[in-house]
């Protein structure tokens, strides 16, 4: 595997996101060690010592099966952001006759009596998509944000020793990114990069503004094209949006690597490739939903049984051609 930084300046660059409210620790363990053995250059998972003790639990195995160890990233926003967020509902108000059109939507398998045994959101499995919440017709599905508290960043950072940060923003929020990006330094770790996920709501001035916050402290940016947030597992049809917002913008933006997310999926890289200029301008891409629908349904079958997927060497088999049919393109760009 090339190392991390090289992989960004040869756009061969590849992230696995565990999503960063997503807390199934029995599933990110297993996902951080395939996606990690499959050859990911970083892991982006929620910055909670449970989830970041799991997922370098599944780079430890990755280690000893032969991978190179890649970059741990932590996420956090500078304000509500609907990554940072939880479902919930009371089970007791929904009626019995209810065909139960949020389980039906739901990728992560968090709501619901079959899934889980439970009749309501399972929290550890939420990470926040949104997608149950129009789906209730008596309205009964509210959002829980969770922002972390100013003083509790710089010790959880320092507690956690991820290798990167990423740092969700959204238009008009300047100070609040100052302000986490002060609290990031207050807790001493050097930091390789910080990835700014910004979806297209957010005007190329402000980024720029953000770039110029981050180089007056020392950071290294590194820019995530939100596409379409959280939704590389709804079909083909979503990877189109991180390819266009990359035609957009690339010529406007600050320095720095320019990494697709955001509804990326298989489709990514046709799409790119079908323009030089932009494919010649992409760093690499992370993917989130498209590799958890991916592995789902064999996790799925070793959780049943009790065991982890790692351990049942049949299904790790197949779980490893998966993951590498979906990594192998981009690892392998020239
Ligand atoms: S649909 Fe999305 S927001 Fe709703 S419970 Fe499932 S993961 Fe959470
Ligand atoms: S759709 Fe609404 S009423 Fe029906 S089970 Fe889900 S939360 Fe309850």
């Amino acid at each position: 595997m090339l190392p991390p930084e090289v992989a960004l300046a040869r756009g061969r660059w590849v992230k696995w996101i565990a999503g960063a409210s997503n807390q199934d620790l029995a599933a990110i363990e297993d996902l951080a060690g395939l996606y990690a053995l499959a050859g990911a250059h970083c892991l982006d998972v929620a910055a909670d010592g449970a989830v970041v003790a799991a997922a370098r639990r599944g780079i430890s195995w990755a280690e000893a099966h032969g991978a190179a160890r890649p970059w741990l990233m932590v996420s956090l926003s500078d304000g509500h952001d609907p990554h940072f967020r939880k479902a919930w509902f009371d089970p007791r108000r929904c009626p019995p006759s209810c065909p139960r059109p949020c389980e039906r939507v739901c990728p992560a398998l968090a709501i619901g009596e079959r899934a889980t045994g439970a009749p309501g959101v399972l929290a550890e499995r939420c990470y926040g998509c949104g997608r149950c919440l129009p789906a209730c017709p008596l309205g009964l599905i509210e959002e829980r944000s969770l922002v972390l508290a100013p003083d509790a960043v710089a010790p959880l950072l320092a507690a956690l020793r991820p290798e990167a940060v990423e740092l969700h923003t959204s238009p008009g929020r300047q100070q609040a990114f100052e302000r986490r990006l002060d609290q990031l330094l207050a807790s001493a770790l050097p930091l390789r990069r910080v990835a700014v996920s910004a979806s297209a709501e957010v005007p190329v001035a402000e980024l720029w503004q953000r770039f110029d916050s981050l180089r007056a402290r020392g950071l290294r940016p590194l820019w995530q094209l939100d596409g379409r947030p959280m939704s590389g597992d709804v079909g083909d049809g979503t990877a189109r949006a991180a390819v266009a917002l990359l035609a957009r913008r690339r010529q406007a933006m600050p320095p720095g690597p320019l990494q697709l997310a955001g509804g990326t999926n298989g489709r990514s890289l046709p799409l790119l490739e079908a323009t030089p200029a932009l494919a010649r301008a992409c760093a690499g891409v992370a993917f989130g939903g498209v590799a958890r629908r991916l592995l789902q349904p064999l996790l799925l079958q070793t959780q049943s049984r009790g065991v982890a997927l790692r351990h049942d060497p049949e299904l790790l088999r197949q779980a490893l051609e998966l993951a590498r049919s979906l990594l192998r393109p981009w690892l392998e760009r020239t």
